[in-house]
């Protein structure tokens, strides 16, 4: 890895920064970014549980109108924008990448769901105000009465947790599964942390393992800040591996001990990230063995310009580098789940929304 760090550093002057103070924040989006048009597209055609259509019978796209953090005036007074998921599942309706009704939708995930990565005592812990506070890092939520925090906060992430869930098991059946939403790396078996409250892919690789529907699965994170709360709640399991690229100056400080660990400086821009990924990609599957599934963190705040991050990725670098991770999946018949993860430039659901067309368009035969 250091060899790594070094090869980069040499091709980027001056690049590494003073150690950040950055915090990941995984549902929050830069309301300054908030440019996107207002789509007429009605959201309640995916606000109850209900099967979709997979997009060409290969992509199934999971969503829900209740994705959304509803947190009153917190909302506006956060520096970040509660509807990045909106945006993008906004973003492909307009541009006719599926229709609404082509959209799974998911329930909750349950609390049984839940016990089988946290502890019984960080999930009772969330009836307290003050507790979700902390994890959101937004001091004004602790105002909220329980009602209030269990309505606007807690379902929305159960929400987007259970359409990690269901985006791999529709991935099992038709290769590929797109939440939009969820990629909460943050989150521990003992509490959240980063905007993250429940650790979304872990406990959809658990609930998959526990119906018999896979063994091994793979965690490719890709977000700019390493998924240390992934790597904890995986640790130790020799039927899952972890493969991150992230800055390595940013939060968090320390990092946890993946399975495969690519840190970067600041400044790194799409030749050397993608450069790095095409290598790297393959070691992790050699390494690994075939998985029988892959769940992707799609964090976007590897663009330049994020607020959270120091990287100098494009848009075009965003699309060609998920295009690598699920050709690699698919080249290996090997289903893949995609999450969104962070991302707070002031146009991340764009990067996002461009990436998701490509992947659909790709699989048009
Ligand atoms: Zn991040």
């Amino acid at each position: 890895m250091e060899e790594v760090r070094k090869t980069l550093r040499s091709s980027l002057p001056g690049a590494i920064r003073a150690a950040s103070v950055c915090t990941c924040v995984c549902l929050g989006f830069f309301l300054q970014g908030c440019s996107s048009p207002v789509s007429p597209v009605a959201l309640t055609e995916v606000l109850l549980p209900r099967p979709g259509k997979p997009v060409y019978g290969k992509v199934a796209i999971v969503y829900a109108m209740d994705y959304r953090i509803r947190a009153g005036r917190m909302e506006t007074l956060h520096p970040f924008d509660m509807r990045k998921n909106e945006r993008v599942y906004r973003a492909l309706v307009d541009r006719n990448m599926f229709a609404p009704n082509d959209v799974f939708v998911p329930e909750e995930v349950t609390r049984k769901q839940l016990l089988r990565v946290h502890t019984r005592e960080y999930l009772d812990s969330l009836k307290d105000p003050l507790v979700v506070a902390r994890c959101l890092e937004a001091p004004r939520a602790a105002s909220l009465s329980p009602d209030e925090l269990e309505a606007r906060i807690l379902r929305p992430f159960r929400l987007a947790s259970g359409g990690t869930i269901l985006a791999a098991r529709e991935a099992l059946k038709y290769g590929i599964g797109i939440n939009i939403g969820g990629g909460y790396l943050h989150a521990k078996p003992a509490g959240g942390d980063a905007f993250c409250i429940y650790a979304d892919v872990p406990v959809a690789i658990r609930q998959l393992q526990k119906e018999g529907k896979i063994r091994k699965a793979m965690v490719i994170d890709l977000d700019a800040h390493q998924g240390n709360g992934t790597i904890l709640c995986l640790r130790d399991d020799p039927d899952t591996y972890t493969f991150s690229m992230f800055e390595t100056d940013i939060y968090p400080i320390p990092k946890a001990a993946g399975d495969q660990d690519v840190a970067l400086p600041a400044g790194v821009d799409d030749s050397s990230y993608l450069n790095l990924l095409s290598r790297q990609l393959p070691q992790a599957f050699s390494r690994f063995g075939r998985p029988d599934i892959v769940f992707y963190v799609a964090g976007c705040d590897s663009v330049k310009g994020d607020s959270l991050a120091h990287l100098s990725m494009t848009h075009a670098g965003i699309v060609e580098r998920d295009r690598m991770v699920i050709n690699s999946c698919r080249e290996q018949e090997v289903p893949v789940v995609m999450t969104l993860g962070g991302g707070y430039s002031r146009d991340a659901w764009r990067a996002h929304s461009l990436s998701i067309r490509q992947i659909i368009s790709s699989q048009r035969e």
